[in-house]
C-alpha cells in the first residue's frame, strides 16, 4: 500500500502526491524548493522568452521569416522580449530561410527547363521549308 503525503495543498485538500520516508511528499518536505519552483514559474520578468507570448508566424515562407524578424527586433528593442532568446532564434531563422530559398530556386529552375523544352520542340516541327 502506498503512502500519501500528509500535507496540505493551497486549497486545503489533502496532499495526494506520493508521500516519502518522512510521511510527506517531496514538495511538502522541501517547502523551500516548492517555493523556488513556484517563484521560477511565476516571474513575469527577467527570464521568461516572450512575455506576450504572440505565436510565431508561419516560418514556411520568406514573408513569414522576415515579419518574424521584424518582430523580434522590435520586441527586443521594446523589452518585451529577452535578447537571448532573440539571438537563439536568428541562427534557426537564417536556416530555414535559406532552405526556402533553395525551395525556390529549384523550383525555378524546373520551371525554367520545362519551359525551355517546350519551345525548343515546337521550333523543330516549324523548321522545315519544302524547297522548290
Ligand atoms: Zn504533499
Amino acid at each position: 500500500m502506498r503512502n500519501r503525503c500528509n500535507g496540505k495543498t493551497k486549497s486545503g485538500k489533502p496532499c495526494r502526491a506520493a508521500a516519502t520516508d518522512g510521511g510527506l511528499c517531496f514538495f511538502h518536505a522541501n517547502p523551500s524548493k516548492a517555493s523556488e519552483l513556484g517563484r521560477l514559474g511565476g516571474r513575469k520578468n527577467g527570464h521568461v522568452f516572450a512575455v506576450n507570448s504572440v505565436p510565431l508566424p508561419p516560418l514556411d515562407s520568406a514573408v513569414g521569416i522576415r515579419e518574424t524578424v521584424c518582430r523580434l527586433a522590435a520586441e527586443v528593442y521594446a523589452g518585451t522580449l529577452d535578447p537571448r532568446a532573440a539571438s537563439a532564434l536568428v541562427p534557426l531563422l537564417n536556416i530555414q530561410l535559406r532552405a526556402i530559398e533553395t525551395a525556390e530556386m529549384e523550383r525555378h529552375l524546373a520551371l525554367l527547363e520545362s519551359a525551355s523544352k517546350g519551345g525548343n520542340g515546337d521550333e523543330g516541327q516549324d523548321g522545315g521549308s519544302p524547297r522548290v
